[in-house]
């Protein structure tokens, strides 16, 4: 499934082939994602031009002068970019996106086999998209500088769940998957199983420091890859190869050398830890 890091490194690839770009064309051959692509979407795109390409979480914004195209890649969904005539569309390329970029014509193809992924049009300016249903609960960027460990002490107080879960809720913090979930309380010398509200000060800081450290050195490991780029292909996350306790039960701890990582399932979620590097 892609997380944030795979939504960012998506951004970064499609930026510099679509920035102050115009749309000439959008194909629509199958409308059934999560919720239906709107009818009119061709028509409101045809000759605007690509403002901005930003992130909010795991949405990618195309930002226009007359709204945003709000996209998501749900549980398989994956953007291709083709500076050449495209293949023939599969049965899972839904959407096209024909883009006069900088650089001359695009066409970037939005492949989705599960289609639990979105393509929707929000229509106004930064308000109303501050407002829009599938964004306006998210939490804190975790690369905004005003996720510190203050912010994360306050918001945790009257969170009693295991620290773990409150990540995964997304609404203290955005883009804590569970893969990155388990890496970031490893990092920080967390036990999965306090609860938020038992953390200390300091040790919020150590958390939310871990948490934009883990998914930085993901962004840059799926980064490394950019020349390449054909799009966030549904692999859980470029972060495997680097990862110190995910799907490392039974294996020694790579930071004490003395334990062995665990695995437990909170919430039905598989979390891994080190019992003995990481306290409650
Ligand atoms: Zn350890």
């Amino acid at each position: 499934m892609p997380e944030l890091p795979e939504v960012e490194v998506t951004r970064r690839a499609l930026a510099p082939e679509v920035i102050g770009g115009v749309v000439r064309a959008v194909v629509v051959r199958d409308r059934r994602l999560r919720w239906p692509v709107p009818a009119g979407l061709a028509r409101r795109l045809a000759g605007q031009r690509i403002l901005r390409l930003e992130r909010r979480g795991k949405y990618l914004l195309w930002r226009f002068e007359r709204g945003t195209l709000i996209s998501h890649l749900g549980m398989s969904g994956s953007w291709r970019i083709h500076r050449t005539a495209p293949p023939r569309p599969g049965p899972h390329d839904h959407v096209d996106l024909v883009v006069d970029g900088p650089d001359g014509l695009r066409v970037l193809r939005l492949t989705d086999p599960r289609r639990f992924g979105a393509l929707l049009w929000a229509r106004g300016g930064e308000p109303a998209l501050r407002r829009h249903a599938l964004l306006s609960h998210l939490g804190i960027e975790p690369f905004d500088p005003r996720f510190t460990g203050a912010f994360l002490h306050e918001r945790t107080r009257g969170r009693g769940s295991a620290i773990k879960q409150v990540l995964l809720a997304g609404d203290i913090v955005v883009g804590v998957g569970n893969i990155y979930a388990s890496e970031s309380l490893f990092d920080a010398g967390i036990d999965p199983r306090t609860a938020a509200r038992r953390l200390s000060r300091p040790r919020c800081a150590r958390l939310a420091r871990a948490i934009a450290s883990v998914l930085g050195r993901a962004i840059d490991a799926g980064g490394s890859s950019l020349r390449d780029f054909t799009g966030a292909d549904g692999r859980s996350g470029y972060f495997m190869a680097g990862a110190q306790v995910y799907e490392r039960n039974g294996l020694g701890c790579l930071r004490c050398r003395d334990g062995t990582i665990r695995r437990i399932v909170q919430s039905g979620r598989a979390t891994y830890f080190c019992p003995r590097c990481q306290r409650r």
